[in-house]
């Protein structure tokens, strides 16, 4: 009787060992699968090929510049309590990993949306030795979006194989407007003698490569810091080299030094969307259009 009770004991310690972590709920209270995201964009393609089968939440609030993010509490309980993890990867998360190994959460799918783009080196080495050696900007051109959003509908799919079909047919027709959105801008940009912009951080060197741009700006890849008077000299220099009669700002960055550069060259300041914090309005495709329709349109 001792030996038996013995087995059982040892039994149950064994399944505890086994048991390390936690499970999360396949389902939330309204039926649908619990995702988080790391932040706007990826919440924006999560949802569009997710639907009504998902519910959504960002880790990084909206609002938070996500190149400064730390995780919170709060972030903490939303991973442990998640299906699915979408990130971009490309150094932009670079909290995700010890993030998911204290949230010893047993069955997160993770999908790292960029996985399989081809990937653009951050060219500052300062700014590569800071946050790593890639730029990780790629969720705003329409040719690498596709890439990712069918690692999202991988993702999912995994997660929920009961849905797979319905992720599968919403990831086929987002993939259809982005391969059209980037099809009619290609033309457009290709009969266009001038190609330089300026923006306020660096975030469109995955756009710039889709469509043959080039991009000067006012913050680095990762919006770290003003630039010095040198800096901001060659910007000038740069500006009335190309011709060029808009800056674009972006919400997450301080618009004073934009706004200064554009009275010094004479040209007009105009919001663009990166995605990042949620401030623009309409969804990730009209976001993308609008961005393509004011880079055209500044170039025209
Ligand atoms: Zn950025």
């Amino acid at each position: 009787m001792k030996r038996i009770l013995f087995l059982l004991l040892a039994g149950a310690l064994v399944l505890l060992a086994g048991c390390g972590g936690k499970t999360a709920p396949e389902k939330t209270k309204e039926g649908k699968l619990p995702v988080v995201a790391s932040f706007y964009a990826m919440k924006e393609m999560t949802e569009a090929i997710g639907g009504d089968k998902v519910a959504v939440t960002t880790l990084i609030p909206e609002g938070t510049e996500p190149h400064d993010f730390q995780p919170t509490t709060k972030s903490m309980k939303d991973l442990s309590r998640a299906r699915v993890l979408v990130i971009q990867g490309l150094g932009m998360e670079p909290w995700a990993e010890e993030m998911v190994k204290a949230a010893e959460n047993r069955n997160l799918v993770q999908v790292v949306a960029a996985r399989e783009v081809p990937p653009i080196a951050n060219e500052d080495a300062e700014e590569a030795r800071e946050h790593g050696q890639y730029d990780p900007h790629a969720w705003l051109s329409p040719a690498c979006a596709q890439v990712e959003a069918a690692a999202i509908v991988r993702g999912l799919s995994q997660a929920d194989p009961a849905n797979a079909g319905y992720y599968q047919a919403n990831g086929e027709k987002f993939i259809g407007r982005l391969r059209q959105l980037e099809a009619a801008y290609k033309g457009k940009f290709q009969d266009l003698p001038r190609k330089e912009f300026v923006t306020g951080h660096a975030a469109f060197a995955y756009l710039c490569r889709d469509f043959g741009l080039e991009q000067n700006s006012v913050e680095g890849v990762f919006a770290s810091g003003e630039p010095n008077a040198r800096q901001l000299a060659s910007l000038v220099e740069y500006c009335r080299d190309h011709q060029v009669r808009t800056i674009f700002t972006e919400a997450a960055v301080s618009p004073k030094t934009s706004e200064s550069l554009a009275r010094e060259v004479g040209a007009k300041v105009v919001p663009i969307h990166t995605l990042e914090g949620g401030e623009g309005e309409g969804d990730y495709l009209v976001q993308m259009e609008e961005n393509l329709a004011r880079i055209y349109e500044s170039l025209k």
